[in-house]
């Protein structure tokens, strides 16, 4: 029985997958299966190895290999500001700017109380210990112009002024309702030059 019993694991498995119910699970270990072992043994390999090893920056909460990552570890950049966005993408979509020197701290997602999402699942705890290390002057709150950034902007915000820090926000350059992964470079630049106090 070993067969089918690895066959409904992996599907199983798949499952897990944000989005994947069990008939596109069952596509996807059909597939690769039947036409493509080479891949199944990549992604395998590739899972084992992340899961292992990818591990969040002890400052910036970002993935990393190491203890700290490459950008908080670079000395080039300005530790007195900190960046505050979502997800890695949304930090990769500043970085393309060539605007921004200072620091990030990357959520990993945003609050979301109907999803019960709250302050702890997205390391708030951490952020504000991170803000607080002396250095840190501005923080800058570039969550997605969404309501669930929005409002997690403004919980951010007011507990860092709470905090004595300066807090400010990206400019309204970009649309409502966006998110800054999907928006261009030039946008986003501006609304970073311009970013606005809080
Ligand atoms: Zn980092």
């Amino acid at each position: 029985m070993a067969g089918p019993n690895s066959l409904h694991a992996l599907i199983e498995a798949l499952r897990r997958l944000p989005g994947v119910g069990v008939k596109s699970a069952s596509r996807m270990a059909f597939h690769l299966l039947q036409h493509d072992r080479e891949g199944a043994q990549l992604l395998s390999q590739a899972l084992g190895q992340a899961a292992t090893r990818v591990r969040h920056c002890s400052q910036c909460n970002t993935f990393t290999e190491g203890e700290v990552c490459d950008t908080c570890a670079n000395p080039q950049r300005d530790r007195s500001k900190l960046c505050v966005v979502e997800t890695p993408a949304d930090q990769a979509a500043l970085e393309r700017t060539a605007a921004f020197k200072g620091l990030y701290f990357v959520l990993m997602g945003k609050l979301s109380p109907l999803d019960g999402i709250g302050p702890k699942d997205i390391g708030l705890a951490k952020l504000f210990e991170r803000a607080q290390d002396g250095v840190v002057e501005e923080v800058i709150l570039a969550t997605n112009f969404t309501a669930e950034g929005e409002a997690t902007a403004h919980v951010i915000g007011e507990a860092m002024k709470a905090r004595g820090l300066r807090v400010t926000r990206l400019a309204r350059g970009v649309p409502a309702g966006s998110e800054l992964e999907y928006v261009d470079l030039g946008t986003i630049a501006h609304a970073l030059v311009d970013r606005r106090e809080k």
